[in-house]
């Protein structure tokens, strides 16, 4: 039976259950200390890709040309559907398929976008600070916040996650223009939604979106220059991958006003350290990475991520092919 090494024991059941089907399973006990470090310690998934079959991994497990290096492995499955964290070429060469687990994390990531987008522009995480502090406010005037009717949200990247943010910010009334690598005149004409090319999108946007996947063309596609092409007291929301953005220029852009805030759900280096400077502002909402923490997503996705090795050692296609 091939090995199969799957990188935390805390994945929703299915997903060991699944596998068994096809393998017997390495699963490595994930302690406090990992989650520390966001991920597995390389020595362990480099010893995985090399004495195992498939591996099942999660963003923090860095697969890299090293981990790789001498590797058996001939499936690599992350539990996600950003696979930054996997060197697709170095895979791709040695002939290993990867695979992730798109669309049925959308809903959930684009729920948390706009929840994240409504907890700094109405100020709640602010607000629900000032009442636990029982500090004296003002029931008319504290914590004033932007409506979203008539405002401007600009969409970077409109692939699964960026057009069901579309939608759900077009039922709160606002206007929404995007940039994406791709035009797409039919999403464009079934939401009404207009293409405009990134500069035009960052000058005019009250709220910038970021929903592009990482890749060495997006790496700090938010850099110093960028931020001064914003609109002057703009938000800037980020649910994709931290590194989309430089964490130096946004903060730079924090401090010139240049931003009115940002919400972040990922950050360059995760997890977030608590003394980190992005802590210190209070116009900055900050999540731990959960865009997809939801229940019945979770479970969709670790179905998914085993469905695609169950067909692999089947030999059949699976579901979801990145390389
Ligand atoms: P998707 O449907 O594959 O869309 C990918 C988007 O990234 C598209 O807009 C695509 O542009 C753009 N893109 C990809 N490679 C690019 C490149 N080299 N240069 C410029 N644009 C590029 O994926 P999705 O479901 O929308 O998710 C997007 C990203 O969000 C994921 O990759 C992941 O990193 C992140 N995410 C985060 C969470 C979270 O927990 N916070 C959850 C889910 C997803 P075109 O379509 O125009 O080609």
């Amino acid at each position: 039976m091939p090995c199969i090494f799957v990188s935390r024991d805390q994945f929703p059941s299915v997903l060991y259950e699944k596998l068994r089907q096809v393998g017997e399973l390495r699963v490595y006990p994930y302690g406090k200390p990992a989650w520390l470090t966001a991920g597995i310690p390389k020595d362990e998934l480099k010893r995985a890709a090399e004495e195992c079959d498939a591996m099942v991994v999660y963003i923090g497990d860095r697969v890299d040309a090293e981990v790789l290096s001498n590797a058996r492995v001939k499936i690599i499955s992350t539990v996600s559907v950003g696979y930054d964290h996997i060197d697709v070429a170095e895979a791709r060469r040695r002939g290993i398929v990867v695979t992730n687990t798109p669309e049925v994390l959308v809903d959930a990531t684009a729920d948390l976008a706009v929840g994240i987008l409504l907890a700094l522009v109405r100020r709640i995480v602010e607000g629900d600070r000032l009442v636990r502090e029982g500090k004296a406010y003002d029931i008319w005037g504290a914590l004033m916040g932007s409506d979203l009717r008539g405002k401007r949200a600009g969409i970077v990247g409109l692939g699964n996650l960026g057009t069901a943010i579309a939608k759900r910010l077009l039922a709160f009334g606002a206007e929404v223009v995007y940039w994406s690598r791709n035009r797409k005149p039919q999403v464009e004409f079934a939401l009404g939604i207009k293409y405009v090319d990134l500069d035009e999108l960052l000058a005019t946007s009250d709220f910038v979106i970021l929903a592009v996947s990482l890749a060495p063309e997006t790496r700090h596609l938010m850099n110093w220059e960028r931020f001064q092409k914003m609109k002057r007291g703009a938000y800037l929301i980020n649910v994709a991958r931290g590194a989309v953005v430089d964490t130096e220029a946004l903060i730079r852009a924090l401090k010139e006003g240049i931003l009115a805030g940002a919400a972040l759900d990922v950050f360059e280096v995760e997890p977030l350290p608590h003394t980190h400077e992005l802590t210190k502002f209070p116009n900055v909402v900050l999540t731990p990475h959960i865009g997809s923490a939801a229940e019945d997503t979770r479970r969709r996705m670790a179905e998914i991520a085993a469905e695609n090795v169950v067909r692999f050692f089947r030999g059949e296609r699976p579901l979801y092919v990145v390389a």
